[in-house]
């Protein structure tokens, strides 16, 4: 072992007093969401009527770099943060590479992932509203147990659509958010009027994650005192998950090291979003230069196989349109996928950052990404969600890359969560029955012939 240290903590006085939106330093700002029946920008008027007025501000905020954090959440924070940034010296020794890795830990809570950062947050404006609760969507899970710890910490009644596949393989995620008091639905359901018209359309399917937001967005609607919440892809969500990248700036310089290349797994956009926010400020404004890499499914593959387009970001074409890189809002990923990440769409914060070529994206396979958390587990010993597992497969990649060329990268890429509640995905690897499922272009290619 060399003198960097295996773990660096900051202390509880280092953790952010502010989160840094990226979109004040960006020439092009990502392009607004738009009205879906007038096609003109979304309104804050229309934008509160599904979102708490705080974050309808943070949403249309393109132009203030440093948001506070509220004291109460702050003090949240407290609870799990700051999370370690570790030097991976285990798994460098395993693939005997020069590269230096490291990674931020967000696993450190229950709902086991860096969900609960942007969690706190919502439940708390919503509080302060004086909302009587919220409604949200979740797929694997992980969403709604981080929203359920947050509402139960400040009182707020949570109902949770759970797409229905999740509802029925992952029951113990179910229980934990029960245990938080949120009330859990499975999706589609006969209690909304489009979960009603999505099951006539298609009978039996195992819904999606575009299905579930239908619901839960006509839920806080035709409910006095309650708003939607969303876990990923809006710009005020990647503005709350900045405290990981910028816990990870200061780290580093700590440390004094610069990092090279810098990896994130990407579904929505929000755990990468928040990484690599305040190292894409320092390159924007030309101070500094990192690679930047997005690792996403490759049965879900929005970046490097979608079109840069608005699009909606629901099966049941109620929200918002937003102007992304889309596999299409009607595209529902294979069920054998396992792996997570399986949102249509991406951030329009990181779509436009893509556009401009301020960074690269990858798609990976399942089989592929399982192979690469199992060399984790057993290397630096915490079993990762398979999503995780994506960004963790960048890194070896990147890292093996050097070993090839004998380059001497720092390589920092974000390690989102624990996989305990995936064990019926790893089973199905360690049986080798796991199979990779890429759809072919015609499948994409009448997705996106839907596009608005
Ligand atoms: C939700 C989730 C992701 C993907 O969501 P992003 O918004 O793309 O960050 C990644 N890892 C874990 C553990 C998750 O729960």
């Amino acid at each position: 072992m060399s003198e960097i240290p295996y773990k660096t903590y900051l202390t509880e006085n280092e953790l952010p007093e502010c989160w840094y939106n990226v979109r004040a330093d960006m020439k092009t700002k990502p392009a607004p969401l738009l009205n879906p029946a007038t096609r003109q920008p979304m309104t804050p008027t229309e934008l509160g009527k599904v979102f708490c007025d705080e974050l309808v501000a943070q949403e249309l905020d393109n132009d203030t770099p440093q948001i506070p954090i509220p004291r109460p959440v702050r003090e949240f924070y407290r609870m799990y943060r700051p999370s370690p940034l570790v030097r991976a010296y285990f798994l460098e020794k395993a693939l005997g590479t020069p590269a230096h890795l490291y990674y931020k830990f967000e696993g450190n809570n229950t709902s086991g992932s860096h969900k609960l950062n942007s969690a706190i947050a919502q439940a708390y404006y919503a509080k302060k509203q004086g909302l009587k609760g919220v409604t949200t969507e979740t797929g694997a899970g992980q969403w709604g147990t981080a929203l359920s710890m947050a509402c139960a910490f400040f009182g707020l009644d949570c109902r949770v659509f759970m797409v229905k596949c999740s509802y029925e393989q992952k029951p113990f995620r179910r229980e934990v958010m029960r245990t938080y008091g949120a009330n859990v639905t499975p999706s589609p359901s006969d209690t909304t009027a489009v979960g009603r018209k999505i099951l006539a359309d298609f009978p039996g399917t195992t819904g999606s994650l575009g299905c579930a937001i239908s619901e839960a967005v006509e839920a806080a609607c035709t409910n006095e005192g309650y708003r939607y919440v969303l876990g990923s892809v809006l710009s005020q969500v990647l503005l709350h998950q900045s405290v990981i990248g910028l816990e990870t700036q200061l780290a580093l310089r700590k440390l004094g090291v610069k990092a090279d290349v810098i990896i994130g797994c990407a579904g929505g956009g929000s755990n990468l979003g928040g990484l690599i926010s305040p190292f894409m400020g320092e390159k924007l404004r030309g101070e500094a230069d990192y690679r930047i890499i997005a690792v996403e499914p490759a049965s879900c593959p929005s970046f490097t196989r979608g079109r840069y387009a608005y699009d909606f970001c629901d099966t049941g074409n109620i929200c918002p349109l937003a102007k992304m890189y889309t596999i299409g809002s009607r595209f529902i990923p294979s069920p054998s996928h396992a792996g997570g990440l399986r949102f249509h769409g991406m951030s329009s914060i990181l779509s436009e950052l893509y556009d401009e070529g301020l960074m690269e994206a990858v798609s990976v396979e399942q089989t592929a990404v399982f192979k690469a958390a199992e060399m984790f587990a057993r290397t630096e010993g915490i079993l990762p969600a398979p999503e995780s597992s994506h960004a963790i497969l960048g890194a070896v990649n990147e890292a093996l890359a050097c070993k090839e060329s004998g380059r001497e990268e720092n390589i920092v890429f974000g390690l989102t969560g624990t996989g305990y509640f995936d064990l019926t995905a790893y089973q199905s690897f360690n049986d080798g029955t796991m199979v990779d499922q890429i759809p072919t272009d015609a499948e994409i290619e009448a997705a996106l012939a839907k596009l608005p």
